[in-house]
């Protein structure tokens, strides 16, 4: 049962149906946009974005708070398009796709101005008698938004806000497996009163995306799988246009022996279960000292079995969103299974649910043969593997090809710092799931196969721009302009200036 089906139509238009993953009933179809029509949103939205980038920064943050007051006053119009989508628990509903865009949003309107203001910086060396240099921040034109499924609208709305405040327009091509929050999101922006044709939305599947980078962007914000990532990259490569790519992860979690297990265990089954497991920076794999594995693997089957799965009322754990995911989740478990893992809890479909639920599972005896400590899973699974002390798990953490994020846990925060460092992915977490993205202070974006560039904090914001150096006299200095013509006697000179100034006490001075 694919969740995203094809549908005969009576031209040579591409439409897809959507079924909920919980209850597999249909709830929306969706025509995919032509080549053409992607193009000509990209015009339009080239049109709107040079009367955006001419409102200053504190006005344009004025749209973005009102677009925080329909976050706040239409919650329910995500909560219900999210879980129609997803299967996701409303607890997840809320705090991933309300809150957390919320509180982004809200931080870049209140600290735009300031991320955004012309920066003086002082010179050095000879130039600083004669000259000023001041970096000023431009937008770069449209931006090209490829958002992924596992969270509809936080992965579209934070991006979105910050290439908005920079002065940008948005061509949006969201998931075919998600394409209806997008549409809410639209409609708040719209309804917060932003220029006609600023933001849109275009429907399709992997070919719009691809569209979409050729249709005239200036640059690409990616969210997605490394295997589409690496696609982008040479799309933008071929146009020479900038991108960032947010790509999948393997993440590691590290257990010491002076770990508070309680919390501990709580990380790791939130962490790795948390929006079914479909959160890129998940727990993937738990490395756990061998002092006090039986007793933090105990904690953890508990705190498993007590998950509460469902499609409907108060649950914990949710659907898997996409029928291709639960393919890749059950290979995998099979494949450790196979290879000698013990399954303690789960394991399998939920048989007493009938959409798409795989049963919150622990694994246990895995090792790196393993896809289920090498491959992203993306699934509601927790899988521990013992080792003998914190330097084996710190090299079986940096053995992957991804590089996303990682947690440490110990009573010892320093220590905790310490191995965090030796750590190779874009960010980490001492005692507590991976919260780097909702913490928007924080630069953002994988290393090794996890992708290329980060994204927000103030680096992010300014990634929507281009940082324009500029150069003018200092006031009252140097009015002769150098150059022609070229002589001997100046050659000369120059050489005995470069003598002094480098060769002497004065070059420390100087720089
Ligand atoms: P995906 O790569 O299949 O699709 C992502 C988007 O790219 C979709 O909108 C899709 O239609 C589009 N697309 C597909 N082919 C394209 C092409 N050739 N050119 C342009 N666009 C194309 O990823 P997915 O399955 O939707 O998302 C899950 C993946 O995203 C996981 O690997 C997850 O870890 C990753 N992810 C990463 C982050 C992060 O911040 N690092 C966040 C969330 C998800």
């Amino acid at each position: 049962m694919a969740i995203v089906e094809a549908l005969e139509g009576p031209d040579e238009r591409r439409r897809m149906r959507v079924l909920s993953p919980a209850s597999l009933e249909p709830i929306g179809e969706f025509e995919c946009r032509t080549p053409e029509e992607v193009r000509a949103a990209v015009d339009r939205a080239r049109a709107a974005q040079a009367g955006w980038a001419a409102v200053p920064v504190e006005e344009r943050a004025q749209y973005l708070w009102r677009l925080v007051d329909r976050f706040v006053q239409r919650q329910d119009e995500i909560i219900d398009a999210v879980i129609a989508e997803t299967g996701k628990a409303r607890s997840e509903a809320i705090a991933m796709e309300v809150y957390s865009p919320c509180d982004a949003i809200a931080y870049y309107a209140k600290h735009a101005a300031e991320f955004l203001a012309p920066q003086a910086r002082a010179l050095h060396g000879v130039m600083r008698f004669t000259k000023t240099l001041r970096i000023v921040y431009q937008p770069l034109g449209v931006v090209g938004l490829i958002t992924p499924w596992n969270g509809p609208i936080v992965l579209s709305a934070v991006p979105l806000a910050q290439a908005l405040l920079a002065g940008n327009a948005v061509v949006h091509k969201p998931s075919e497996v998600t394409p209806l929050s997008a549409l809410v999101l639209k409609s708040f922006v719209d309804d917060a009163g932003l220029p006609e044709d600023l933001y849109q939305v275009v429907q399709g599947d992997g070919s719009t995306g691809a569209a979409l980078i050729e249709a005239n962007v200036d640059k690409v914000s990616f969210t997605g799988s490394v295997a589409t990532g690496r696609k982008v990259a040479q799309a933008c490569a071929g146009r020479l246009i900038p991108y960032t790519l947010e790509l999948g992860g393997k993440d590691a979690m590290i257990v010491c022996a002076d770990a508070d297990l309680d919390r501990a265990a709580a990380g790791a089954v939130i962490g790795s279960c948390m929006n079914t497991g479909h959160y890129c920076c998940g727990t993937e794999r738990v490395y756990v000292v061998e002092s006090i594995y039986d007793e933090f693997v105990e904690k953890v089957v508990e705190q498993v079995r007590a998950l509460r799965q469902g499609d409907h009322g108060e649950f914990d754990v949710g659907a898997v969103f996409w029928d291709s995911q639960l393919e890749i989740i059950e290979a995998h478990v099979e494949d450790a299974r196979a290879k000698g893992a013990n399954i303690r809890v789960g394991g399998r479909r939920n048989p007493d649910l009938a959409g798409l639920f795989f049963e919150p599972t622990v694994v246990t005896e895995v090792d790196h043969q393993m896809d289920i400590m090498t491959k992203e899973t993306f699934g509601p699974i927790v899988a521990i593997e013992k080792v003998r002390d914190e330097e084996e798990a710190i090299r079986l953490a940096n053995q992957s090809d991804y590089g996303l994020n990682g947690t440490v846990w110990t009573a010892d925060t320093d220590k905790g710092i310490e191995i965090a460092r030796r750590i190779h992915t874009g960010g980490v977490c001492v005692n507590d799931m991976t919260i780097t993205y909702g913490i928007p202070e924080a630069p953002f974006g994988g290393r090794k196969s996890s992708g290329v560039g980060q994204v927000n904090g103030p680096e992010g914001l300014r990634g929507y721009c281009h940082a324009q150096p500029i150069t003018a006299d200092k006031k009252g200095r140097g009015k002769i302009q150098g150059g022609y013509p070229y002589s001997r006697k100046n050659e000369d000179g120059m050489q005995k200036f470069i003598k002094i100034l480098f060769g002497t006490r004065l070059r420390r001075w100087l720089s």
